[in-house]
């Protein structure tokens, strides 16, 4: 025999060993059962319960590395019932004319006292819990919305509504509580008549909150007069949200049964139990400072307080299920409070500094104008639009019935990063009137602020490296989580059929990768009903996908458990997933709304901007491989032609920075679903109209320099040659009169606001009247 023809023979055995299941589980899968076993990270317990925990929705499809975008685009469009919308326009509009940021920091450190009450009496507090137990039972989608419009108003009033609607007693007692826990709380929760807060955070376990050393330890005592089981619980916790005012405290601490008398381990685990605030041996009133952003935060603490089993949420018999229940309920919270807060200060201050930005003028030019400042404003549009878009579709999902614990990781820490640096670059455009605190100061509570969402619900730097990949990797792919079980159980036919799945796999992302990379994606299929002018965003985010999928797998295979250690690997990984997600809801927006022409500026930016941002991170993980020869490897197949994903060009830039400066109908759905009252009292509503006011005001000061100009009209100061074109009839009253109003809504726009030497202290004791008269 020559030597192709041996080549043929050992490749047909080859297929036949491969193709017969039997025959290969024997020669091929059991040896590498035995390897995968010993490869396989070690994994507590509470990282499997973490992993296990919450559900993979269209996170799964981007991974997959063939995303199906009909799928996708067929999701419906979130909505809200008309009781939702009323409660948006008539309680939501009104609690925020209650309050503002200035006089909660200033005057009350708190809430004012008739805030708090409204939002009791209205309902706030129970958006989650179901009308039967008294609640709103509003959507995601609507707590979002209501979450998102009180923090363009004000951060103490965002945040204390959105705490109880968040995980929390009222969404553990309505996943576990037994029936006799949810009749007596949930109505009480939902009328305001008990204040929770959660407590699971220790000054020696933060990130690592799994490992709390508040401990319970199962014992009898008396209680109400008789003898019961119980356990007798010593914690300290700090940096609590409600706690100083809570009456009832969400409690996490580690349980111990030394006497077994619950019939079971020692170690039971972590326990969740619902503590009445006024038990004796409980600490509460406390105060941190966060920020001054004065919301109630602040520690608790206990020593060897007694409490009956009963009081653990969902009884004795959910002693040590506390982890599972924690993680298992925080992906709706996590989908939903910070990236809809994240949002709702970014479209605050977006609407806001692209009005003062026309309105204030330097070197005789709207500063909107400079190009320098036009760079800002385009990444203030283009990041906006695609942060509205991930918060929607979002929330919009867990309405479905996900619990999407990637995607949760994924818009808490983009959105919030986002909202962090949009809000940096208002603050630069601004300049000191950013900066000068005050009732007219729109953004430096939100600047301050801002810190708080990227280090709670997981801190930032924690969700990126960590969470977003490493539960990403094995929750949406389509095999590695069926390995594991299959390895773990010692399950050799499910391994088998997994392994052999995987193994296929990864061979087609790699053809599909490097295929779509030679070819520019020319051959990939877009939505057959999407948008023409974003189909090819479709193929670059599919070949992108693909191109994820098979450097995922490689790095899996060639790093196995030390990937966990090489979290700037794994974060450049997530953050490439994290950029798929939000491409896609940003297409999805688009096709939404029914494609509105005008917003495509935004559009183009933010998705150009994250395929720019996916193929630097991508190549971040190559250029920074462990293995030079894998990195190089990798390179040949993902960009054999080299990167060729470009930032959004400045003329584009241009043009997105444009809508920002000026009334339209993009820039109102750019910034929709924030307070914006029309006063001309209030800072934004004086913002509003000096900006109607100032583009009116440009053609009649055009009129004048022309006047000028031709040598028809002398004077030193605008308004000495206002007059003086009034006088030659260059303009008519009408025109003087719109300038002087420019002019006087533009004093009062730059105006900044001055105090007495003791910055106000001794007048802040009462509240502040307005200082400004109403138009
Ligand atoms: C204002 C405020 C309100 C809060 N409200 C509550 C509440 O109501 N209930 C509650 O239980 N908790 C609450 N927390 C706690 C919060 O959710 C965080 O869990 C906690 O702040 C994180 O712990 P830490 O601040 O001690 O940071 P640390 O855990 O010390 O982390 C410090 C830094 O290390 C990083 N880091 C940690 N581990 C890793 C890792 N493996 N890889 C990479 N980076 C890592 C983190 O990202 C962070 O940047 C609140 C915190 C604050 C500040």
């Amino acid at each position: 025999m020559n030597f192709p023809a041996i080549l043929l023979a050992a490749l047909a055995a080859l297929c036949v060993v491969l193709a017969a299941a039997p025959l290969r589980r024997h020669i091929v899968s059991r040896f590498v059962l035995l390897w995968y076993r010993h490869q396989l990270p070690a994994m507590s317990q509470t990282e499997r319960e973490a992993i296990d925990a919450g559900t993979v929705w269209w996170d799964a499809d981007l991974f997959s590395g063939r995303p199906d975008w009909d799928r996708l685009l067929a999701v419906p469009k979130p909505k809200l019932t008309a009781e939702e919308q009323a409660f948006l326009d008539n309680e939501t509009e009104q609690l925020c004319a209650m309050v503002n940021d200035w006089e909660t920091a200033q005057i009350w450190q708190d809430l004012p006292p008739q805030a708090w009450q409204f939002i009791k009496d209205k309902g706030f507090l129970g958006m989650i819990i179901p009308k039967r137990y008294g609640g709103r039972e509003f959507s995601a989608t609507m707590h979002s919305q209501v979450i998102q419009k009180l923090a363009s108003r004000c951060g103490v009033a965002a945040v204390h509504v959105m705490v109880p609607n968040s995980l929390g007693p009222a969404e553990l007692l309505l996943n576990y509580g037994t029936d006799e826990q949810k009749n007596h709380y949930l109505p009480r929760l939902a009328k305001g008549l008990e204040i929770p807060c959660f407590g699971l955070t220790n000054p020696h376990a933060g990130s690592d909150a799994a490992a709390i050393p508040d401990f319970g330890v199962v014992c009898k005592g008396v209680w109400e007069g008789r003898e019961v089981l119980g356990m007798r619980v010593t914690w300290e916790k700090r940096y609590i949200t409600l706690g100083p005012i809570s009456t009832l405290l969400g409690l996490a601490f580690r349980l111990r049964d030394p006497d077994r008398l619950l019939g079971g381990e020692e170690d039971v685990g972590i326990t969740c139990a619902l503590v009445p605030t006024h038990t004796p041996g409980v600490n509460i009133g406390r105060r941190h400072n966060p920020l001054n952003a004065v919301f109630q935060n602040g520690p608790n603490w206990g020593k060897d307080v007694f409490m009956p089993l009963e009081w653990i949420i969902g009884g004795p018999k959910m002693a040590g299920q506390g982890w599972r229940m924690l993680m298992e309920c925080l992906a709706a919270g996590r989908s939903i409070s910070l990236p809809s807060s994240s949002t709702g200060y970014a479209k605050l201050a977006a609407r806001a500094t692209g009005a003062y930005a026309r309105v204030r003028s330097q070197f005789k030019t709207a500063i909107g104008k400079f190009e320098g400042i036009e760079e800002p404003l385009a990444r203030v549009g283009g990041n906006l639009y695609m942060m509205d878009a991930a918060r929607s579709m979002t929330a919009g999902a867990v309405d479905l019935g996900e619990k999407p614990s990637v995607i949760s990781a994924i818009v808490k820490y983009h959105l919030t990063e986002r909202g962090r640096a949009l809000v940096n670059d208002c603050m630069d455009i601004l300049g000191g009137k950013g900066i000068c605190l005050g009732p007219g100061n729109f953004i430096g509570r939100s600047y301050e602020q801002l810190p708080i969402a990227i280090t709670v619900e997981g801190a930032n730097i924690l969700t990126r490296n960590l969470i977003v990949f490493g539960q990403g990797a094995i929750r949406c792919h389509p095999y590695v989580l069926k390995e594991m079980r299959a390895a773990q159980d010692g399950d050799l036919a499910a391994f088998d059929a997994a392994f052999f799945g995987h193994v296929w796999h990864v061979m087609r992302n790699e053809a599909r990768a490097f295929f779509m990379a030679v070819t520019g994606s020319a051959f990939v299929s877009a939505p057959s009903g999407s948008a023409p002018q974003l189909r090819r965003y479709y193929r670059q985010l599919t070949r992108l996908s693909s191109a994820l999928a098979y450097a995922a797998d490689v790095s899996m295979l060639v790093l196995g458990g030390a990937l966990k250690r090489k979290e700037r690997i794994s974060a450049r990984l997530g953050d490439v997933l994290a950029m798929l997600y939000l491409a896609s809801a940003t297409l999805k927006r688009f096709e939404d709304e029914g494609r509105q022409e005008a917003d495509l500026p935004f559009v183009h930016w933010s998705l150009q901007d994250a395929l720019a941002r996916a193929a630097d991170a991508l190549h971040g993980v190559l250029a920074n491989y462990p293995s030079k020869l894998v990195g190089f490897f990798l390179r040949l197949v993902v960009f054999p032609l080299g990167r060729h994903f470009a930032s959004p060009a400045d003329r584009l830039g241009h043009e997105v920075a444009r809508l920002l400066i000026a009334p339209s109908l993009a820039r109102d759905r750019l910034c929709s679903g924030i307070y914006l009252p029309r006063a001309e009292s209030d800072p934004l509503g004086c913002l509003e109209a000096a900006l109607e006011a100032a583009i009116r005001a440009e053609a009649v000061e055009a009129k004048i320099r022309a006047a000028q100009k031709s040598g028809a009209i002398l004077g030193a100061s605008a308004a000495e040659l206002a007059q003086a074109a009034l006088a030659a009839k260059v303009i008519g009253a009408e025109e003087m009169s719109l300038l002087k109003r420019a002019a006087q809504l533009r004093d009062e726009v730059i105006r900044v606001d001055d105090f007495p030497q003791d910055l106000g202290r001794s007048e802040s004791a009462r509240p502040a009247q307005p200082q400004r008269a109403a138009a």
